[in-house]
């Protein structure tokens, strides 16, 4: 391989004196690209050079008298970000050398398999794995900066639609009150008006919290049957209306499970797939959930049957996308079509997947993955 490059400037960290005449000597024999040399015996002489002067790879013995091993790497880094980092090392220091690529250096050189090929190759195999890293390091960071600003936008969005869309809601509301005589055209364009406001107005709720996920990150261990217990309290209305039967099954051997999840997410999963167990049940059908868990080699595996409509095979993927609903029209549940694609966002997020499996009027089973922590 050649390097793009026509001259490179290269620190080299080494305190042992005639291994470092060697290297200057395997060097020197690189033609190209030309390299200007410069060599220190201490961490602290590094540093300094590097605070003085760019340099494009650093040749960095481990054991030197003022740092070492792996800390000599982390301090000669964070000197360095953008410099590529090599590792000298000795037959014995291989281990050593591969834990240093963890902490960041781009590759390592066992001293006595070095001849000026083989110092050349690493070089620039280095250089350019330095150059993509940055590249990646750029990409993320223009990544993350646009997702900060799409998720301001979409919330500043979401409050500025709300007003609005109170203002149509609460004056429908109020000319349904006021014109009781009004004809049934009328009263049905009224409650049109009225179930689409409310409909909006629901999914900005989602939209809202869908943004607010990114704030709410902090992690514990909790128990998910306590979770469950809370959020079957939240939907206790639903439940009685509905006179829903819900039990939750998980094997005596595993019991307590408990994964590390942040609270408000994981209640957030459980509520949308319980709720949906419920809603898209018939009404001449008593709803029956079947919550169970099965402890996977790395991960929990959670699964939410019902007794309910069923979902086609061909709408499998689509009901996980945001506001695809396919319960449309008189009759069907309400819904925003965002619960199953926030569910997913979650799981996701966490390392976790989330899939259906169906019958058509039989019921639907829900699973969904967590990794599961050390
Ligand atoms: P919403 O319930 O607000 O419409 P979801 O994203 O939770 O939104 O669900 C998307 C669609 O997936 C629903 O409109 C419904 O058609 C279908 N669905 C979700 N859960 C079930 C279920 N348990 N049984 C049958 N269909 C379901």
């Amino acid at each position: 391989m050649v390097s793009s490059v026509d001259h490179l400037n290269i620190l080299l960290v080494e305190d042992n004196h005639p291994d470092a005449i060697l290297i200057g000597k395997h060097l020197s024999k690189i033609e190209k690209p030309r390299l200007s040399l410069c060599h220190v015996s201490t961490c602290r002489d590094a540093i300094r050079c590097l605070r003085e002067e760019k340099f494009d790879v650093i040749l960095l013995d481990l054991s030197l008298p003022d740092s070492f091993q792996l800390d000599t790497v982390r301090k000669i880094n964070k000197e360095a970000e953008n410099t590529a980092v090599i590792i000298l090392t000795g037959l014995d220091d291989e281990q050593m050398a591969l834990d240093s690529l963890r902490e960041g250096a781009q590759d390592y050189l066992v001293k006595n398999e070095m001849n000026p090929a083989v110092l050349k190759k690493t070089i620039c195999y280095a250089l350019e794995r330095k150059k993509q890293l940055q590249q990646i390091k750029n990409l993320v960071y223009n990544l993350m900066e646009s997702n900060e600003r799409l998720e301001k936008y979409a919330r500043q969005l979401s409050h500025d639609l709300k007003q609005p869309l109170q203002t149509i809601l609460g004056s429908g509301k109020l000319i349904e009150y006021l014109e009781k005589n009004a004809s049934e055209n009328i009263r049905q364009l009224l409650d049109l008006l009225i179930k689409s406001a409310e409909k909006m107005n629901i999914m900005i709720e989602e939209l809202l919290s869908s943004c607010r996920l990114e704030a709410e990150e902090k992690k514990e261990w909790l128990d998910c049957e306590k979770v469950i217990t809370e959020v079957l309290e939240l939907l206790e209305e639903q439940i009685k209306t509905r006179g829903a039967k819900i039990t939750v099954n998980f094997p005596a051997k595993y019991r307590p499970v408990v994964v590390y999840y942040n609270e408000v997410q994981l209640e957030r999963v459980w509520q949308n797939l319980i709720s949906n167990a419920i809603k898209y049940v018939p009404q001449d059908r008593k709803p029956e959930v079947v919550i169970t868990a099965e402890k996977q080699p790395n991960q929990w595996l959670f699964m939410i049957s019902d007794n309910g409509i069923g979902i086609k095979e061909t709408d499998y993927k689509k009901i996980f996308l945001a506001s695809q609903r396919l319960s449309e029209g008189e009759g069907m549940a309400k819904g925003s079509g965002m619960g199953l694609a926030i569910c997913k966002q979650i799981i996701e997020r966490n390392g976790g997947k989330i899939w259906v499996q169906s019958s058509i009027c039989q019921g639907s089973t829900f699973f969904f993955t967590i990794p599961m922590a050390s």
